[in-house]
C-alpha cells in the first residue's frame, strides 16, 4: 500500500510574519519522509542575517553602544562606532530578547513537528492495518494462502509435525502483492508462538 506524499512543502511565504510553525504547516511537513522534513525545518530556522539595523545599546554598566542587529533571527553583531552614525539618538534600542524568542520559536517547531509525526504515524498504522484486514479477505490472498500450504504439503512448517492451517508473513514488504517465499505454512500452535499478540496472518 502506498500513501501520497508530498515531495516538498512550500514554507518560504511564511518567513517575514514570523518563523513559528502553523499546525497546517506542521501536519504538511509530517506527511514526509522524517529526513526531508527535519531538513526544510532546519532551513526554515536558518537566517542570512540580510536585514541587519544599527541599534542602541546600553549595557549593563550603563555605557551607551552601538550594534547592528537582524531583524529577523535578533543576532547582533560587531559595535558600530557613533561617530559613523548620522542621527545615534534616533536609533531604537536593541532588542535584547530577541534573539532568545527566535531560539524559542525554532525549538517549539521542532517539538511540534515531533508530535505531528508521531500522530501521522499513528494514523498511518491504523489505516495500514484496516486494508491488511480487508485483503486478507480477497480472492488474491485467498490463492497465496493456498499456494503456500500446497507448496508445504499442507505440513507445519514450524514444527514440520502438525497440520498447516496459516500463511505466516516472514516479511510484510510487499505486503498485498507477496512472493510466494515472503510466507511459510504454519500450524495454529506455531502461529501463536512466533506472535501472539496480533493473531494477524
Ligand atoms: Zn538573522
Ligand atoms: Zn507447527
Ligand atoms: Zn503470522
Amino acid at each position: 500500500m502506498t500513501f501520497n506524499r508530498l515531495s516538498y512543502v512550500d514554507l518560504a511565504g511564511t518567513a517575514s510574519d514570523g518563523i513559528a510553525l502553523s499546525d497546517e504547516e506542521a501536519e504538511q511537513l509530517a506527511s514526509l519522509d522524517p529526513g526531508e522534513a527535519w531538513n526544510q525545518l532546519a532551513r526554515r530556522h536558518q537566517c542570512d542575517h540580510s536585514e541587519m539595523e544599527v541599534r542602541r545599546r546600553v549595557l549593563r554598566n550603563g555605557v551607551t553602544t552601538y550594534h547592528r542587529q537582524c531583524l529577523r533571527c535578533g543576532t547582533g553583531a560587531g559595535a558600530v562606532k557613533k561617530t559613523s552614525l548620522a542621527n545615534p539618538w534616533k536609533l531604537s534600542e536593541f532588542d535584547e530578547k530577541a534573539a532568545e524568542q527566535w531560539w524559542e520559536t525554532c525549538d517549539r517547531n521542532r517539538k511540534k513537528l515531533q508530535a505531528a509525526q508521531e500522530r501521522a504515524r499513528t494514523s498511518r498504522d491504523t489505516e495500514w492495518w484496516e486494508w491488511y484486514d480487508g485483503y486478507l479477505e480477497t480472492p488474491a490472498w485467498r490463492r497465496r494462502r493456498e499456494a503456500v500450504l500446497k507448496r508445504a504439503d499442507y505440513r507445519c512448517e514450524g514444527c514440520g509435525i502438525n497440520r498447516a492451517t496459516q500463511a505466516h508473513h516472514l516479511t510484510y514488504k510487499r505486503a498485498g502483492e507477496e512472493m510466494l517465499f515472503d510466507l511459510v505454512a504454519i500450524c495454529d500452535v506455531c502461529h501463536e508462538r512466533v506472535h501472539p499478540r496480533t493473531g494477524s496472518q
